[in-house]
């Protein structure tokens, strides 16, 4: 029997108490991963602390109770999804390696030249990539499902593009980006009619409905368990057995065989173990196994019932915005919604949002094919689970607001200077500036504000040559070297907070000589500037890879 109610749910996942930026986290990243209740994270300490032993190999006690729990864990998984055997379950380190199993065991073993592997339009990278290697090695092509104008796939072109030729269909459950609910059932179908295998990419759906594999007939269905309110690293592969019986096994290693002879074949192990080489991720099945009795616990129609009203709220307060464009048109199926801000960069948005506490994604989503199909270069993500509650969507509704507000990008500071005239005390002067500065909401107003001091960059500049890889966003670097042997840097980007860092970065490396260059601190710097631990891992590495190309670039010159 499952039950709901919202501030116990909440109450178990002692990380959404945090604060960020001094700020109450807001955490509507939920479909990139979920956050973990307590118990979750006690499973995981009780294993190591408790009972800490290799499954399966020794014939002592501890080992007994680790095996135990983790063939229990399987079981569990198979009650969940409904599958009709533990031998279907197969342990992976999450979605991603559940396809690249696929694609080079079934497929290697049964793909030839011109056999048609169909995907859709809104496809993760992770059912993309592992096909595209798939047909480089067999000679197989790959045909993609369109979508309706409501972003699901498209019903009426299932007869058209899977045909006779299709050998494997493999299609997402519910878009990372759409927050559509595919119609897999007919898609499955119709795979099945012309004898093709189907698999259903369900790392978006798993937490938001229930899933029956049996009822649904798909050869096979992946998920990760991070998505659950699981541990990272470990996720799950069904397969119908008689396919699974019939592969060849993935990676060889301990555990998966028989019998292994340097003079006679070597045998392999009967399923599940035959696809589960080495010492599994025992910690993370085991606190997996208690993320399952978690969500058993509440997944029913009331907590199904309260995301649904999260996602009416949340779609309708978003529709009132003016300057939002959802990147496909109607209501999702789940609370997951995907948005670009006139005349704002997606990074901008979720980097001032960030500053308010607030959490969201932005960038093509790992779903690069969508991003072209909808002619945009990314977007913003607002992903919603059950421990999320209306007041935080009216926050986060409120701050956007004030962000799109003239007012907050255009707050004048009264430090206002202009760091590119004031030659060998440009950082400095910044550091100054921001050691007055309290809270990362008022050093990213700063850092907006400088971004609008920096010169852009002619067109024709922003070539290939002078694009910075490594960084989130589209940026650019020029240099020459001037008569007084100092490098003289002019640099752009499509996002203002970008703009913004390469104005702090540039104050430390304009108008200064090769070893200065060289031998510049750039993490004292950020220390002095106090802003290293608040730039996010990628925008982090971004200034890494600005500073990576101005030292390029000074090396070229000599
Ligand atoms: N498929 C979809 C639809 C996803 O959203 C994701 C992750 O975001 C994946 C596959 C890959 O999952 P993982 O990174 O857990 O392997």
């Amino acid at each position: 029997m499952n039950c709901f109610e919202l501030s116990t749910f909440r109450q178990q996942f002692p990380l959404l108490s945090i604060q960020v930026h001094q700020k109450p986290l807001i955490y509507f990243d939920n479909a990139a991963t979920t956050q973990k209740p307590q118990s979750v994270i006690d499973t995981y300490q009780q294993y190591y602390s408790s009972y800490n032993a290799n499954v399966h190999r020794a014939s002592h006690a501890l080992s007994a109770s680790a095996t135990e729990a983790f063939e229990l864990a399987r079981l569990k998984v198979k009650r969940f999804i409904n599958s009709k055997s533990i031998e279907e379950i197969i342990w992976t380190k999450g979605t991603t390696e559940g396809f690249n199993l696929i694609a080079q065991t079934w497929g290697i073993s049964q793909l030839q030249s011109g056999d048609v592997i169909v995907l859709s339009y809104s496809e993760h990278h992770a059912n993309i990539v592992p096909w595209q290697m798939l047909a480089k090695k067999t000679g197989a092509v790959i045909k993609i499902l369109p979508l309706t104008s409501e972003g699901k796939i498209d019903e009426n072109s299932l007869d058209k593009v899977i045909t006779t030729a299709t050998r494997i269909v493999s299609v997402a459950h519910v878009s990372n980006v759409l927050g559509r609910i595919n119609p897999i059932k007919k898609i499955i179908e119709r795979a099945k009619a012309v004898g093709a295998i189907t698999i259903i990419d369900g790392a978006q759906a798993i937490a938001h409905q229930r899933i029956d594999v049996q009822a649904l007939g798909c050869d096979f269905y992946l998920f990760s368990a991070h998505k659950m309110f699981g541990p990272t690293g470990i996720g799950v592969l069904y397969g119908r057995k008689e396919l699974l019986n019939s592969m060849p096994p993935y990676q060889g290693g301990g555990e998966m065989i028989k019998k292994v002879s340097f003079f006679e074949e070597t045998t392999f192990n009967d399923l599940p173990f035959k696809f589960e080489p080495g010492t599994p991720n025992i910690a993370g099945v085991l606190s997996f196994s208690t993320a399952i009795d978690f969500l058993q616990q509440h997944l029913g129609d009331e907590m199904l019932n309260y995301e649904n009203q999260l996602l009416d709220y949340c779609f309708k307060r978003l529709s009132e915005i003016k300057a939002l464009k959802f990147v496909i048109s109607g209501k999702p199926d789940i609370p997951l919604f995907s948005f670009t801000v006139l005349g704002h960069h997606n990074h901008d948005i979720a980097a001032a949002l960030d500053s308010f506490g607030i959490a969201v994604r932005s960038g093509h989503h790992c779903a690069m094919p969508l991003m072209s199909y909808l002619k945009i270069s990314g977007c913003l993500r607002v992903s919603l689970t059950a421990y999320n509650t209306v007041e935080e969507v009216d926050f986060f509704v409120e701050s956007l607001d004030e962000i799109l507000t003239d007012d907050y990008s255009d707050k004048v500071h009264e430090q206002a200077m202009d760091v590119n005239n004031e030659l060998g005390q440009a950082e400095n002067n910044i550091i100054s500036l921001f050691k007055k500065v309290k809270g990362w909401d008022g050093k990213h107003r700063e850092i907006m504000m400088l971004g609008k001091t920096l010169i852009r960059l002619p067109k024709e500049k922003r070539t290939d040559q002078s694009l910075i890889s490594g960084c989130e966003s589209l940026a650019w670097l020029t240099c020459y070297k001037d008569t007084n042997r100092q490098y003289i840097f002019s640099a752009d980007s499509d996002a203002k907070v970008i703009r913004g860092l390469l104005v702090i970065i540039l104050a430390a490396f304009d108008h200064k000589t090769a070893e200065q260059i060289i031998d510049f601190d750039t993490d004292a710097y950020f220390q002095d500037l106090g802003l290293m631990q608040h730039l996010s891992p990628s925008r982090g590495n971004g200034v890494y890879a600005i500073v990576a190309k101005i030292r390029a670039m000074v090396d070229l010159l000599g």
